[in-house]
């Protein structure tokens, strides 16, 4: 073909998305199985998102609200922000892709922990601007690094809080000490996708910062605490200035009539918010429990996720779970052979999987 490719776009690895859970089924043979490899709920969607869903199905043939008007006010109310300050998107992936959009050209540098989560290095590159990766520190973001990294191409700065694929968190105190030193021409994206799992009182708790002279960028979703992941939405918070930005580039309707509706029931739904925090922290307790129990180790996490070390080949073991029916998530391509990464599942799934692990291990 004669097309003019940009080459930038080339350097993407596409991001690997696991099989339809029923294609796995069918090739290996198993059914009934068991999945802990995309932090999802496990107690499914907010009973409340299904009921009003059900109830929007009869507006289908009307556009959504291009301006989330509702679901924009709702969050305002909880978060203490204006609706200036929020950007709706098709999850929160679609802001990251917003911001990057917003915020680089080529030849422009973005900041970002490696490993992390890998659509921020495949939106930065495909802004045409450079990825620059600094190595975790013991598995946590090593702010330290980023600040060292700093140069005056530097327009964009990731930051996950808690981390993925790690479970490690940000300290208020460790964010004010860095936020102090970023040059206020370098926009700062928090991600904070899992936030609504945190316990100590000492993690970043970002909105707090809002006011800050650099601009923030704070990312949340209704995909995983709320149990939406199939609705796709999320939104950011931010200054008004990059709101304004971002209201220009965005699709129009990037959030359907339905995942308003579905998140705006799901904020309501407090009682299934608390009741998934509890079916996580109890469900750590007895994975780490168990694996203790095993003597392998696990790395305790933040979040609804850990990474657990199966001092052996971890697409081996990806593999070897997976004909048992228990689909985990192999840390090879984030730089840890012997890591696998699982989420929290329901009580019988975790004894499933520690089940599974020990007939393997
Ligand atoms: C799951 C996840 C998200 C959420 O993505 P959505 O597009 O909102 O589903 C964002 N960031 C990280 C780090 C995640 O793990």
């Amino acid at each position: 073909m004669k097309l003019r490719i940009p080459e930038h776009l080339l350097s993407i690895n596409p991001y690997v998305a696991g099989k339809p859970l029923e294609e796995l089924e069918r090739e290996y043979g198993i059914s009934g199985s068991v999945k802990l490899a995309s932090n999802e709920n496990p107690l499914g969607p907010s009973p409340k998102a299904i009921r009003a869903i059900e109830k929007a199905l009869e507006k289908l043939h009307r556009y959504p609200d291009s301006n989330g008007y509702y679901l924009i006010k709702k969050l305002c109310a909880s978060l203490n922000v204006g609706p200036e300050n929020i950007v709706l998107g098709n999850g929160s992936d679609d802001i990251i892709g917003l911001v990057a959009h917003a915020c680089l050209q080529p030849g422009d540098e973005a900041i970002l922990p490696e490993p992390s989560f890998l659509m921020y290095t495949i939106e930065i590159t495909g802004t045409g601007a450079t990825p620059i990766f600094v190595p975790l520190k013991s598995l946590r973001i090593d702010l330290d690094g980023i600040l060292d990294r700093i140069t005056p191409k530097t327009r964009l700065i990731f930051l996950c809080n808690p981390h993925n694929p790690t479970g490690t968190i940000i300290l208020k105190h460790e964010f004010e000490r860095f936020l102090e030193k970023v040059p206020p021409e370098t926009a700062v994206i928090i991600d904070e996708a899992y936030i609504e799992f945190v316990r100590d009182r000492d993690c970043l708790n970002s909105v707090d910062y809002l006011d800050s002279e650099n601009a923030l960028i704070i990312l949340r979703t209704f995909s995983k605490a709320y149990g939406l992941a199939g609705l796709r939405v999320g939104y950011g918070i931010m200054p008004p200035e990059i709101s304004n930005l971002l209201n220009r580039i965005r699709q129009p309707f990037n959030t359907g009539t339905l995942a308003q509706i579905g998140a705006m029931a799901a904020l309501d739904d407090l009682h299934f918010v608390q009741k998934t925090r509890e079916i996580t922290h109890s469900g750590l307790d007895f994975l780490y429990g168990a694996l203790e129990k095993m003597s392998l180790r696990y790395f305790p996490t933040h979040a609804n996720f850990f990474l657990i070390d199966v001092g052996r080949d971890a697409d081996e073991i990806f593999k070897r779970m997976l004909q048992e029916g228990v689909i985990v998530r192999s840390m090879t391509s984030y730089g840890y052979p012997q890591y696998i990464r699982i989420n929290v599942g329901l009580p019988e799934e975790n004894e499933r999987f520690i089940k599974a692990l020990k007939k393997i291990i």
